[in-house]
């Protein structure tokens, strides 16, 4: 266990604090019910799981810079409006619907709040380094009341660097006052988050919920002169800050 050894903590926000699965399941209900789909395709579960297949692979390829902002809100929709042979819904329409929806969604994961006030309450300050649209990520911590933590948010479309690049790393730390010995990031998503921040030189927390997910190493291991816990809920957090 290191004791006082950080100073910032870095987190990522989708799916480490801020439940996307849950809130993009509810908010896209929303938009599926707005623009009466059910009437056309009434199987809300598996529109919602084509959705979701399309859509990781498109931000797969945002990622990579294959495509620009409006294809992939315009590919998802239309992409999943083919495969299900749904006819007269505008993509572009049902996009920035769903868009509005997305941020007024609050489910947080497990424990999320609880171990936020106890890091603050312990004196680190509390940073999120997260990838994705501007316009929904701030939106997304005032409503679901996560903002109160946070010192400051790095939003990669903000800096134009995408993780797991070392630019937004360097932007962050540098902005923060943080010294790289001092800080640690959290995050989900072993390549955007862990490969990203270690590859900076900055330690790491695996975050790792799904069991039947690859943990590619045990806890607590050095990797790279830096250091990658690994934990499965965010209550894993208590043992090591
Ligand atoms: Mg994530």
């Amino acid at each position: 266990m290191t004791i006082n050894r950080y100073t910032h903590i870095f987190f990522d926000l989708d799916n480490t604090l801020w439940d996307f699965r849950a809130n993009s399941f509810a908010a896209l209900k929303i938009a599926y019910s707005n623009f009466k789909i059910e009437s056309q395709y009434p199987d809300y579960q598996n529109f919602f799981d084509v959705f979701t297949e399309i859509n990781d692979l498109l931000w797969s390829d945002y990622r990579k810079k294959l495509l620009v902002k409006k294809e992939l809100q315009r590919l998802r929709f239309s992409m999943t409006f083919d495969r299900l042979e749904i006819n007269g819904v505008d993509p572009l329409e049902m996009d920035s619907f769903y868009l509005s929806e997305i941020p007024k969604q609050k489910n947080l994961i497990d424990g999320a709040s609880r171990v936020l006030q106890y890091l603050k309450s312990k004196g680190y300050l509390l940073f999120i380094i997260t990838y994705g649209f501007k316009e929904v990520q701030t939106d997304k911590l005032k409503n679901s009341g996560l903002s109160q933590y946070f010192t400051r948010i790095y939003i990669s479309e903000d800096i134009k660097a995408p993780k797991p690049g070392r630019e937004i790393f360097e932007y962050a730390i540098k902005s923060a006052n943080a010294r790289k010995t001092k800080s640690i990031m959290v995050g989900d998503d072993w390549e955007s988050d862990i490969e990203g921040a270690l590859n900076f030189g900055v330690d790491a927390v695996y975050f790792c919920p799904s069991a039947n997910r690859p943990v590619p190493l045990d806890c607590d291991r050095i990797y790279n002169r830096n250091k990658v816990f690994s934990i499965n809920a965010l209550s894993g957090l208590y043992d090591i800050l």
